[in-house]
């Protein structure tokens, strides 16, 4: 006979469905949607771009199927406590890559629909890449790795010695450990090993596909009436490994880095990386006080009328074609 926890646990997604359709009924429904970049590359192992082709059909899909807000209609909602509209959407984008600006906009634009892109402010105009795409340029499409190396900080992980150049899956195991690794770290600590490695490992060039918007691309970019921008942390650090005064300036500092450079109140906010382990209830009441109207996170489900305006959820969107796009969203519709 299966035990009360079995059965407990057996019954959880039937409960879950139950819980979001009754939600949605007395909130509303609104599909978050997250994206990180609009472009066409050849190894994308983080698996945040969509190709120009398939974003265009996804945005002609949402306008046939729901009722896309701005991010002014969202936070009226969400701050209000109003019944969301049935299938409404909101389209967001993290970190602020050029091809956000390039790429992205002009087809948002061409739908006359509107983004809120939330920015990592120490990486515009900055001319590097965001850390984890310098990870990849590191090691794992770098032409130059020696042979032998030795590394004295991160206890040896990142020492190899090899009669032959290190192989390609003996590489993305390191880049998996560094990932982990450095995702913890302070910005600074995490950028200080970066800068030695990139020498260390001759690869200091940033990828002309991988560079996020310069400082003139972003005040053009916040221009159209199809981009609303957001703060995301000055250097895309995982806050909830951050005392309350490191989260604090993580999280001021890129509101204030934000309005100064446009000139306008920054009043949105998505947590890096936006697990429910990534934040908690010190970055939660930061953003409060700071005066935001919302942060996101980063957790699957929709958004209603009573979800939580400080950790509300977003459906994370990959290079899907329309058909599984739709797929894909339609356990969130009614
Ligand atoms: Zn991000």
């Amino acid at each position: 006979m299966p035990s009360a926890a079995d059965l407990k646990r057996a019954l959880r997604p039937a409960v879950h469905r139950l819980r979001q359709r009754r939600d949605a009924l007395l909130g509303g429904n609104c599909i978050v949607l997250l994206y990180h970049r609009v472009i066409e590359l050849a190894t994308d192992p983080q698996q945040l771009a969509v190709s120009p082709a398939r974003f265009d059909a996804q945005l002609a899909w949402l306008k046939a199927n729901c009722q896309v807000l701005t991010a002014d209609e969202f936070d009226e909602f969400l701050q209000s406590g109003k019944r969301f509209p049935s299938n409404s959407a909101l389209i967001t984008f993290d970190d602020g890559y050029a091809d956000n600006h390039q790429i992205a906009r002009p087809i948002l634009e061409r739908h006359a629909l509107q983004g809120l892109f939330y920015i990592a402010s120490g990486y515009i105009g900055a001319d590097r890449e965001y850390w984890w795409d310098e990870l990849e340029r590191l090691l794992l499409v770098n032409r130059n790795l020696p042979k032998a190396f030795e590394y004295d900080r991160l206890e040896g992980e990142l020492n190899w010695n090899y009669d032959h150049p290190p192989n390609a899956a003996d590489m993305r195991e390191r880049y998996g450990f560094l990932i982990a690794t450095l995702r913890i770290l302070s910005s600074e600590a995490r950028d200080a090993i970066l800068s030695e490695l990139r020498i260390r490992l001759d690869s200091s060039r940033p990828r002309s596909t991988h560079l996020p918007m310069t400082q003139d691309e972003l005040r053009a970019f916040a221009s159209s009436p199809s981009v609303a921008i957001g703060a995301h942390t000055i250097g895309h650090c995982t806050l909830s490994s951050r005392d309350e005064d490191g989260q604090r300036s993580e999280i001021i500092g890129s509101k204030q880095a934000l309005e100064a450079l446009l000139n306008r109140p920054i009043v949105r906010f998505a947590y890096p990386f936006g697990t429910g382990a990534e934040f908690n209830a010190v970055s939660m009441r930061i953003c409060e006080q700071a005066g935001f109207h919302h942060a996101a996170a980063n957790v699957t489900g929709i958004v209603h009328r009573r979800s939580p305006r400080f950790a509300f959820p977003r459906v994370i969107v990959r290079d899907w074609e329309a058909k599984e796009f739709e797929r894909r969203l339609r356990p969130f519709l009614r």
